[in-house]
């Protein structure tokens, strides 16, 4: 692995124990920040539920046990007892890195968790009702456990901080936005800054002068223009539900939709938000899964609701793809990452086959057969594409690091 020497490890600050806190799941990954290797990871799933589990994977061995985990805090408590047992011993852990999906207005870069972010991380649940909450509770339970260790929090909002204001403004009162900050902030952003950096070493070419698009295909779907490192523009709004349809979740619609359902299904906003968020998407159109996996298999079983999500899928990413062709003036290279774009050889396949005009001419070789970080373009291939399996928990460790 490549370390980028503007993470340049401090001294003290080795083991970093990497936290993902969900409504019910609580994922961990424990980096040994001297060398940039995960030492051991895991999730804590069905937290609240009489039937928790708890994945522990340590020097490629996997253990799974099924356990009660009434909370948060119970979950957290396995996990430190099972890496003292196993990995650490008396090896302290220096610092915590936490996930946290939205950072509001506030928040451009990671920094460490005082009373005062923990409070705003809370406010900004008003953005991500649905992942801000679990995440400031991942932090309480973290902080009692680690109480003497820099607890840092992570933004996923962070890396389209910056993007211009015309990119970020959607068309309603100037006013209202203002003043309840309604705007694009964008998610993903650890993992479309890890992936393009990992292309620009691909293409052996400096970041700064290199046009990206990233493509974050997965149960969760972004794409982003990336200019010379940095966000000009995302897929992702102001929460993770706008843009290309996702497992779940309904990608963009027109807002009126939402009134009509509320108003002809009777459902309030807790209903809307349900549907729109947990009953959409692949899932939704298919009527099969929200996995892609099953949603591949029924489609090549001549199932045409299938057959109709996954072309939706990669309509969707083709035309976020030309939009920021034009948003960067030219590309120089289009990269696929998370499940469904690091191993969907179709779904690449299909995205790239309009692209011609771009001058992208991919190679069906390295496309199908090849595995891990590659470039799947030919050599002549005016825009080089590229595959990088993201690594979200690694950057978060970098950012706690720094
Ligand atoms: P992520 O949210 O990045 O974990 O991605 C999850 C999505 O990736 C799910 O829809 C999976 O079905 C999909 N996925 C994982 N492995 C594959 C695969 N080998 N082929 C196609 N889709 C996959």
């Amino acid at each position: 692995m490549v370390r980028p020497v503007d993470y340049a490890c401090h001294g003290e600050i080795v083991f970093v124990l990497v936290l993902n806190a969900g409504s019910s799941s609580l994922k961990f990954n424990l980096f040994d920040m001297a060398k940039e290797t995960s030492i051991a990871e895991g999730m804590a799933e069905r937290i609240g539920l009489a039937d928790g589990s708890l994945t522990f994977v340590f020097e490629s061995d996997k253990h799974k046990e099924v356990l009660p985990l009434p909370t948060h805090r119970e979950a957290l408590h396995a996990i430190i007892e099972r890496l003292k047992a196993v990995v650490l011993h008396d090896t302290p852990i220096h610092a915590v890195g936490h996930r946290v999906v939205h950072g509001g207005p506030k928040y451009g870069d990671s920094l460490i968790v005082t009373d005062e972010v923990l409070a705003d991380i809370d406010t900004f649940a008003m953005y991500a009702p649905l992942h801000n909450p679990a995440n400031a509770m991942g932090i309480r339970v973290a902080r009692e456990e680690f109480p003497d260790v820099p607890h840092v929090a992570v933004f996923d909002t962070a890396f389209h901080h910056n993007i211009p204001d015309h990119a970020r403004t959607y068309g309603i009162p100037y006013e209202l936005s203002q003043k309840y900050g309604i705007r694009r902030y964008g998610f993903h952003g650890s993992s479309h800054s890890y992936v393009a950096a990992r292309t620009a070493i691909l293409l052996c070419r400096p970041l700064r002068a290199l046009k990206i698009v990233t493509c974050h295909i997965g149960n969760g779907t972004s794409i982003c223009a990336v200019h010379n490192g940095r966000s000009v523009d995302t897929s992702m709004g102001m929460t993770p539900l706008q843009g290309v349809i996702m497992g779940t979740r309904c990608g963009t619609i027109d807002p009126s939709v939402v009134e009509m359902l509320m108003e002809y299904e009777h459902l309030d906003y807790n209903g809307i938000t349900d549907l729109l968020n947990k009953k959409s998407g692949l899932l939704g159109i298919s009527g099969v899964s929200s996995d892609f996996r099953e949603i591949e298999l029924a489609a090549d079983a001549g199932n045409d609701r299938a057959r109709l999500a996954r072309d939706l899928l990669t309509y969707n990413v083709r035309q976020y793809i030309g939009a920021y062709a034009t948003v960067l003036d030219g590309v120089d290279a289009i990269c696929f990452t998370a499940g469904i774009g690091t191993h969907s050889t179709f779904v690449r396949a299909k995205v790239c086959s309009k692209l011609s005009f771009l001058g992208v001419k991919l190679d069906p070789e390295a496309n199908e057969h090849g595995t891990g970080e590659r470039i799947i373009s030919t050599p002549d291939s005016r825009v080089v594409v590229t595959v990088v399996p993201t690594n979200e928990e690694l950057m978060i460790a970098r950012e706690t690091v720094r």
